[in-house]
């Protein structure tokens, strides 16, 4: 028996050494690199293993006549996607069906890790071949479960960055509005004080966070001035103690923050990312500036679902994504360091993740700056530059392709044809 497993073994070592000195040859008709700022014209991208190994052009590049070769010839080749603010554990609630609430009061775990497993397929199969998913929304430590599986080949799915369980402070996070006697259920760990909230991001750490993720603002309403206002959640002193144990880690923090105080004390506590931003002051983009913080503005999310125009939450909404347009072009200006972000989850997964990039383009972001917020740019917030979001030797061999021209209509990315991660072919 233990000849046998033996032989096995070996044979098993043989098959993997053959396949990876065996090269493969993608044809790519236009090839958008993730990093050049135009793109080229007629390429050959060779790819060994589960990494690129060069990108010539078809010209000067030798194909042997026995070689496998996938033919992009009349499409274009991007690197893999990264979308940088998802949520598998989400699959944008329906409110009639009980919502958010119900998710977390009426589906089991496993329910929810089975649907969060069909996610994490939807992302690849639509080109995303990484996402920084932020939080887990009640299910524990489940995208770490989920990342191991996909890692371990059980399940398909994108490369995934994970963040856990998130944090927040009393008063600061749904399960809410529930009779004051009942210890409802909270889909993010509460803390309150510098202690816990160290104790609190450790834990996260142990247990396999790749980012923690701190929500800054909690709810927001119309003020008496017509402004938006958002209620601040964690201190300063608790952000920067979660801060220093991540960047000790060296892991980043990602802080939820609409506007106002609570993304005052998001920048002032040395935050990596701020996802949404809605509304940022002159001397906030100063700020960011000057501390690199990254902007992930999922703006897509903020126009679906409003209550009617005379309702106070209809006003809010509106106040919303209003706001939050000045803010985006703004920052554009600024030339802040921007990444895609959808916060797909918060939105079912049966609509296309790429509708963030019409967005981007409508609100003056050129299609270019746009594949790159979700290609080298959210490689670099990742700190896995020239290893993905870009086609270039050495990096992993996660290539897309779609049949048109992305610069002249951004939205044919919605219509991704061909799928790659890491040197295996998921679609074509
Ligand atoms: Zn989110």
């Amino acid at each position: 028996m233990r000849i046998l497993l033996a032989v096995l073994y070996a044979f098993t070592l043989t098959c993997v050494s053959t396949a990876q000195s065996q090269a493969v040859f993608i044809r790519a008709g236009v090839l958008i690199d993730g990093k050049s700022d135009s793109p080229l014209r007629d390429q050959v991208i060779v790819i060994r293993g589960n990494l690129i190994e060069s990108v010539s052009s078809a010209s000067s590049a030798k194909i042997p006549a026995d070689a496998q070769v996938i033919d992009l010839s009349h499409a274009t080749v991007l690197p893999g996607l990264i979308d940088s603010h998802t949520h598998i554990f989400l699959q944008g609630e329906d409110r009639a069906q009980g919502g958010y609430d119900a998710n977390i009061l009426k589906q089991p775990l496993s329910l929810r890790a089975a649907r969060a497993t069909v996610a994490a397929r939807r992302a690849l199969e639509q080109g995303f071949t990484t996402i920084r998913d932020v939080e887990t929304e009640g299910a524990g430590y489940g995208d770490v479960g989920i990342k191991q599986a996909i890692e371990a080949g059980y399940i398909p799915g994108p490369r995934m960055f994970v963040a856990t369980r998130a944090i927040s402070t009393t008063g600061g996070y749904p399960l809410e509005d529930y009779a004051p006697e009942l210890e409802m259920p909270k889909g993010a760990q509460i803390i309150d004080g510098p202690v816990e909230a160290r104790k609190a991001a450790r834990e996260q750490l142990d247990h396999g966070a790749d980012w923690i993720k701190v929500y800054m603002t909690h709810r927001s309403w119309i003020g008496k001035d017509g402004d938006l206002v958002s209620q601040p959640t964690l201190t300063v002193e608790e952000l920067r103690a979660i801060v220093d144990e991540a960047h000790s880690w060296q892991r980043k923090v990602a802080c939820h923050a609409y506007n106002g105080i609570g993304l005052q004390r998001a920048l002032d506590g040395g935050c990596d990312s701020i996802e949404h931003g809605l509304e940022i002051t002159d001397a906030q983009i100063s700020q960011m500036l000057k501390q690199g913080t990254w902007y992930c503005p999922t703006i897509s999310v903020y126009y679906r679902d409003w209550p009617p125009a005379d309702t106070p939450a209809g006003q809010r909404d509106r106040k919303r994504a209003s706001v939050h347009e000045l803010s985006f072009k703004k920052a554009l200006k600024a030339n802040l360091k921007i990444v895609f972000g959808t916060d797909v989850g918060g939105f079912p997964w049966t609509e296309p993740i790429a509708q963030e990039f019409p967005r981007m383009v409508d609100l003056g972001m050129s299609p270019m700056d746009a594949i790159k917020s979700a290609t080298s740019r959210a490689a670099e917030m990742l700190d896995m530059e020239g290893k993905i979001g870009v086609i270039a030797p050495g990096a992993y061999a996660d290539i897309i392709a779609v049949n048109g021209e992305p610069l002249q209509g951004i939205k044919i990315l919605e219509k991704i044809t061909f799928v790659m991660k890491e040197g295996k072919v998921f679609r074509q």
